[in-house]
């Protein structure tokens, strides 16, 4: 054992420097206590802190590192690509590949544009929406994160026939006046919304599997209505697939409802972290004539200096090009499965109340008997117990997020000894919750 300090010694030295000592809010450990482990270095499914404590990843940069970390194939993309430049502000063919790459395996998309944040693609999605329609308004859903754009940062008004608050300050209320907030997986109110404001608006955005409250499906019958009231009403249906995209299968949420929903697909899809496997790189896309608005061919404007990045396009290339490979996400699933059914068995054994999802290579738990459908339910979940949770995993070297409102990822790195490693882990930490 080195110095026991390490983590808290840099997180006091962060802190002078870093506002709260980081640059994600997440990553400060607020809402679980304790300090946070500064990562020194990681491979495959594990990472080492400070201290060199080796955990087991369940974060994965929270779900870009599909492969686990320091993939050999994808390392040596990035470094060949970084040989040759790292950014050149004029377009490249690796641009063309990526965005070939992206359109072959998400159908509903006849061309995408390259960004460097999922933040930024959602809200350039929106103002592409809200111009190829004229309107100004939107709908998002309690609980689903689209990034920190101004008008998405806003949570419920007081009913239906008013629009949102801002959720932080520095968003003047005019600026979410036009964004209204709904209920996820409430239909009732999806069809109020729509008959009160239908004709005024823009698009409907949403995370089709909520992986910001923590692991939440939109219901079959809810997303059919989504895209029937879209439809009717002239409004776009935005997905957004920066959390689920190439993640809970290789063409992203959307193939999932499609296999049920036979034709089923939004209208745009927002991309992020997969595609970028690890590198800041996102993307949205669509049909050719809703993407030709967007400058230099039409009057929607989008810009980026990084945007389409060399390094970033070589490393989200690589990342694609391994997950395509057959079988895939079959090992994959199969593998995030096991996790949640070991995590389920062990809890009912130790009597606590606990339900779990997953798809693909994302997952979620909540300590609650029944699946939350909303961020309500989500919320009842009592934090004290979920930070016990978390703290008793940490010591035992298992690293899932430090919130109970997010999703888990694993990875083709993880093997069946880190499964059973964590749910040994988790085995121990119930008997005590
Ligand atoms: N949309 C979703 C569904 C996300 O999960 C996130 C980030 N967690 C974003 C958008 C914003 O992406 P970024 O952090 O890259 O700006």
């Amino acid at each position: 054992m080195g110095n026991p300090d390490l983590n808290q010694q840099l997180f006091d030295r962060a802190r002078r420097s870093i506002p709260g000592g980081v640059n994600s809010p997440v990553r400060a450990f607020k809402a679980v206590g304790g300090t946070p482990r500064f990562v020194q270095r990681a491979q495959g499914p594990h990472f080492w802190d400070a201290q060199g404590t080796r955990y087991i990843d369940y974060i994965g940069s929270w779900g870009p590192m599909i492969l686990g970390h320091g993939h050999p194939a994808v390392l040596e993309a990035v470094l060949r690509a970084a040989q040759d430049g790292f950014s050149f502000g004029a377009p490249t063919e690796r641009e063309i590949d990526l965005a070939e790459t992206i359109i072959s395996l998400v159908p509903s998309l006849e061309m995408v544009r390259l960004v460097s944040s999922g933040t930024e693609a959602a809200m350039s999605a929106i103002r592409l929406a809200r111009g190829a329609t004229g309107r100004s308004k939107i709908i998002k859903f309690e609980g689903c994160y689209h990034g920190h754009a101004d008008a998405l940062l806003v949570k419920a008004g007081s009913g239906l026939a008013t629009f949102g608050n801002p959720t932080s300050a520095g968003v003047p209320p005019e600026v979410v006046q036009h964004t209204l907030v709904l209920e996820y997986n409430n239909l009732a109110q999806l069809e109020q919304a729509f008959a009160l404001h239908g004709q005024d608006i823009a698009c409907l955005m949403i995370e089709p599997i909520a992986g910001n409250m923590n692991f939440v499906r939109a219901s079959l019958p809810f997303m059919k209505k989504c895209r029937e009231l879209c439809t009717k009403n002239g409004a776009l249906l935005v997905f957004d697939e920066v959390m689920t995209g190439f993640r809970v299968a290789l063409g992203g949420a959307q193939s999932v409802y499609a296999k049920s929903l036979p034709g089923f697909a939004p209208d745009l899809t927002v991309m992020g972290k997969v595609i970028g496997g690890g590198m800041p790189l996102a993307a949205f896309g669509g049909s050719r004539a809703i993407m030709e608005l967007l400058a230099p061919l039409g009057p929607v404007y989008q810009a980026g200096t990084l945007s389409g990045n060399p390094v970033a396009t070589a490393c989200g290339l690589a990342t694609l090009k391994e997950i395509s490979r057959p079988g895939f996400f079959e090992t994959l699933s199969a593998r995030t499965a096991s996790l949640v059914e070991g995590l389920k068995y062990a809890a009912s054994q130790a009597g606590v109340a606990f339900s779990a999802d997953c798809e693909g290579g994302m997952f979620g738990f909540f300590l609650l008997p029944e699946l939350p459908q909303n961020y309500t339910q989500v919320m009842r979940s009592e934090s004290a117990r979920f930070n016990a949770l978390f703290h008793g995993l940490l010591d035992r070297g298992i690293y899932i997020a430090p919130a109970l409102y997010e999703a888990g990822f694993v990875s083709s790195a993880h093997t069946e000894a880190d499964i059973a490693e964590t749910v040994a882990a988790a085995r121990q930490v119930f008997a005590k919750l």
